[in-house]
């Protein structure tokens, strides 16, 4: 990659392609830094972003690019939204022009140490936890990447002295000199593919940058029982000093079947944490949780802050988020269960029969994968979308009495009807919802007001 000619006469360009939250960020700091920033959007730009964009005097466009105001970039930072296969693009790449993430160019400017976590799930977990971690041991912390304030604007206005980074690997793509001082990566299963030329391994090979430039006074913290991970380890081995956590003692964090153990360092006490204490249940947030308190002692927070977080944070919002209890049931909000194995882990941390509310839109799902589950955990089924026939075909086999329902509304009345005390009422669809909903938190926020009014 080019570095920044310092020494050239006139500013240097710098073109931003996507003015959303990161793009608007690394304008305004690009701007700071003195450079002639132009931002283009093929879509529209939110009217926050435009004003945001005026009020720094930044020159934007949108519903276009003009290619003579962006080839004569110096520099490129491209959202993670855009592949590299549009003509823009390939245009740009003949050329020689370098294009960066905005993660690369606000790390250029802030000597903040970087804890970044990516995977294929539990990332906005983990990371909202750590994060936690982090504020209650007093630190300087702010969060980032695909979750709130981006990097760059953080940079520009309220530089932090940590960052805890949340990472898809449409972010890593366009890292190149950035390093994290202590990665994080949880899992790896096969997702958007069709941006990877539909091959598996560019995916993984995007996922494992997060190691690139580290060292061994780095940290590189995994999931150790990964197959991927686990073989990718022994083909690149990655310079930074390793933590992999999993279910056995081999590892820095594990599970004994009791307590969740943590033990970064060897000179001092390990944490050891009853499961049953840990605010956030299940199997997959014992990883997330064994990740995070990793990484807090790597960073020597005092294990009873550690504790502390792991029994009371909040959890992030639906993700088997707690709703309310209503004539003894619990309801659960995990409508960002968008696939069939997200829906596995939550119906594998429930302990009392539960009524599992699924459907929307299918992605090709193989429901099989939760059969076993279903039969153990579930006492009725609600299945809720536009078209419910492939889940009537699927279950109807098992036995297990089901409903199907074309709205939110009948969904929650039917679980209020036909849930006894001492059960669970479960949001997990499997599926996206654009069938009925503007997006996954849509259908969670109308589920939570629905369950509100019971
Ligand atoms: P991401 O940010 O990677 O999409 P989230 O933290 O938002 O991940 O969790 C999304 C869903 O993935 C959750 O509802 C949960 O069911 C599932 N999940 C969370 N953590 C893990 C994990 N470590 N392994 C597998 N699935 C997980």
């Amino acid at each position: 990659m080019k570095s920044i000619d310092r020494s050239a006469q006139s500013a240097k360009r710098i073109v931003i392609l996507g003015a959303g939250e990161s793009g608007t960020g690394a304008a305004i700091l690009a701007q700071q830094k003195g450079m002639d920033v132009f931002v283009s959007d093929m879509g529209a730009i939110s009217p926050a972003y435009q004003a945001l964009l005026n009020q720094h005097q930044i020159a934007w466009e949108q519903g276009q690019h003009t290619a003579e105001l962006i080839l004569n970039a110096d520099e490129v930072i491209k959202s993670p939204g855009i592949p590299l296969t549009t003509p823009l693009m390939r245009q740009l790449i003949a050329q020689g022009t370098p294009i960066i993430s905005e993660i690369e160019f606000a790390a250029r400017y802030t000597h903040a140490k970087m804890i970044c976590i990516t995977g294929s799930n539990g990332k906005t977990t983990t990371t909202s936890l750590l994060f936690d971690m982090l504020r209650r041991a007093g630190l300087d912390v702010g969060l980032a990447g695909n979750i709130g304030n981006s990097l760059a604007l953080q940079v520009a206005q309220e530089d932090h002295a940590y960052y805890v980074i949340e990472l898809s690997s449409f972010q890593l793509d366009n890292c190149y000199d950035f390093k994290a001082d202590i990665a994080i990566l949880l899992n790896i299963t096969p997702d958007h593919l069709d941006r990877y030329n539909y091959e598996f391994q560019n995916y993984i090979d995007a996922k494992f940058r997060i190691t690139q430039n580290q060292t061994a006074s780095d940290a590189f913290i995994y999931w150790s029982e990964d197959p991927i991970i686990d073989r990718e380890i022994a083909r690149i081995h990655p310079q930074a000093t390793l933590y992999p956590f999993g279910s056995n003692q081999q590892n820095m964090a594990y599970t004994d079947g009791k307590q969740l153990i943590i033990n970064a360092q060897e000179h001092i006490e390990p944490l050891a944490i009853p499961l049953d204490e840990l605010s956030l249940q299940g199997k997959h947030n014992q990883y997330n949780s064994m990740a995070a308190g990793l990484a807090a002692q790597i960073l020597h927070i005092d294990n009873e802050v550690i504790r502390q977080s792991l029994q009371q944070f909040a959890g992030v919002n639906h993700r088997l988020q707690y709703v309310a209890t209503v004539r003894g049931v619990r309801y659960i909000n995990d409508s960002k269960a968008t696939n069939v194995n997200s829906c596995w882990y939550a119906l594998e941390s429930m302990n009392t029969p539960t009524i599992l509310i699924l459907g929307g839109t299918d992605k090709g799902n193989d429901y099989s994968e939760i059969d076993q589950l279903v039969h153990d955990k579930c006492c009725h089924l609600i299945f809720m979308g536009v078209d419910n026939s492939k889940l009537i075909q699927h279950f109807t086999p098992s036995g297990i009495p089901f409903t199907s329902v074309n709205n939110l509304h009948d969904a929650v009345q039917c679980a209020y009807q036909v849930a006894q005390s001492g059960q669970t009422v479960l949001l997990s669809p499997c599926c996206a919802s654009f069938d009925l909903f503007k997006n996954y938190e849509d259908r969670g926020d109308q589920f939570m007001a629905a369950v509100r009014q019971l």
